[in-house]
């Protein structure tokens, strides 16, 4: 036998003047009473059969209680939640079913039935009936903000999202929380559906709409670029990504490659290289490095591109970018020349710790090697950041002393 049994429900059989439900007064729960009703003789029967460990007939001895009223209604809920949290959830839903068919069940009790029966579907996948009950309670004024929260946890999953965002504005009129990052997101989201689909006017009216949730939305500006270069407007598409040098310079790696695309649609090298300078000064990312240094080798030759990671192994306290690129295989051959002890590098920047992962959820703490723009771990919306490296953890001095690099 459980012990969760006994420790719930003897307290409530042994009491001749049993408290159904204790809470507190604001809270949005139903029935705050002390009763002095009689406990059922079934009540007992099903009592002692869980006790035997004979769930199935205590049940069954449950279910077929001639009389439910407001008291034991309440008692048949704690019941059906008590298997939920056992993960024994046909037979949460079977309790919590049989008291919605009860045609005497009082309005309030029905909705926290109805309540705890969506909580049993979600937790065995069937989300479609989930939400069915959660919209009708979407309607009880007591149950709306819970209806909804709910709502957008299985819209946000199924990838809903035009019904995410339908249940994000209620949300957002209902309480005080901020829900303009998901909002934005889910934007976004059905911004990239509609390029993949190929209708770019779509995928601009939803980025219009994301950036009204979010102003600087980062992955907004992003996907606008794409489209605006998807339709051959390359200076569009540039002024688009180099907003991110003022609102989200560390999210400039991830367009680098783009921005270079652009540039070269426009035989526009000079500005390029402008970017570049510009960038690897707020965003010191292996991305923008690489471009970096592969210019300089393409435009001024091998000797200027060692010279110039030389300058940025001097230079750069965050030197995790470079580790990054070290490690990439396809970085630059010449970067494997003689002339830079690369080995040497590599050993130096995994002793000061530099091996982290990039990426970080700023609420939950996940690691990752690459951008999410939900966090796989806590599922927050636009929470995953770059991260940043201390000077001291990198110890740049050291380093290039043991490259023989002039300081
Ligand atoms: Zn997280």
């Amino acid at each position: 036998m459980d012990p969760v049994w006994l420790l719930i429900l003897l307290p409530v059989a042994t009491a001749s003047g049993w408290v159904m439900a204790v809470r507190d007064k604001n809270s949005k729960s139903t029935v705050t009473k002390v009763s002095s009703t009689k406990v059922p003789d079934s009540f007992y029967r099903g009592l002692n059969l869980l006790l035997n460990e004979q769930p199935d007939r205590a049940l069954d001895v449950f279910l077929d209680a001639a009389e439910i009223d407001q008291d034991t209604a309440e008692m048949h809920v704690a019941l059906g939640n008590l298997f939920r949290r056992r993960g024994e959830i046909e037979r949460a839903t079977q309790i919590h079913q049989n008291l919605i068919a009860r045609p005497d069940l009082t309005p309030t009790l029905r909705a926290l039935a109805l309540y705890e029966l969506a909580q049993d579907y979600f937790k065995a996948g069937l989300f479609d009936r989930a939400e069915g009950l959660l919209q009708e309670l979407r309607q009880v004024s007591e149950y709306n903000e819970q209806a909804c929260r709910f709502l957008l946890q299985i819209y946000d999953q199924e990838k809903e999202w035009h019904s995410a965002i339908v249940v994000a504005e209620e949300l957002a009129a209902l309480t005080d929380q901020d829900f303009g990052e998901p909002l934005a997101q889910y934007c976004c989201e059905l911004a990239e559906l509609a390029i993949s689909e190929g209708k770019a006017g779509k995928a601009e009216y939803y980025l219009d709409s994301a950036l009204k949730y979010v102003e600087h939305c980062t992955r907004a500006i992003m996907i606008s670029g794409r489209v605006a270069a998807a339709r051959g407007n390359h200076r569009t598409a540039i002024s688009e990504w180099m907003r991110l040098e003022e609102v989200a310079p560390d999210s400039l790696g991830e367009v680098v490659g783009l921005i270079s695309e652009s540039y070269a649609a426009l035989d526009d090298e000079h500005s390029f290289r402008e970017f570049l300078e510009r960038s690897i000064e707020v965003c010191p990312d292996s991305r923008i490095i690489s471009a970096l240094v592969e210019f300089t080798r393409d435009s001024k030759g091998k000797v200027a591109g060692q010279q110039l990671l030389i300058d940025i192994v001097k230079k750069r306290s965050n030197l995790a970018g470079l580790y990054q690129l070290l490690r990439n295989r396809n970085a630059p051959e010449f970067l494997r020349g003689e002339s830079i002890d690369l080995e040497l590098i590599i050993a130096l920047l995994s002793e000061s710790g530099s091996q982290s992962r990039e990426y970080q959820c700023r609420q939950c703490g996940f690691n990752s090697n690459a951008l999410h723009w939900q966090c796989p771990g806590c599922k927050e919306w636009g929470s995953v950041q770059k991260r940043t490296i201390a000077r001291e953890q990198i110890q740049p001095k050291s380093l290039s002393s043991r490259l023989n690099i002039p300081a």
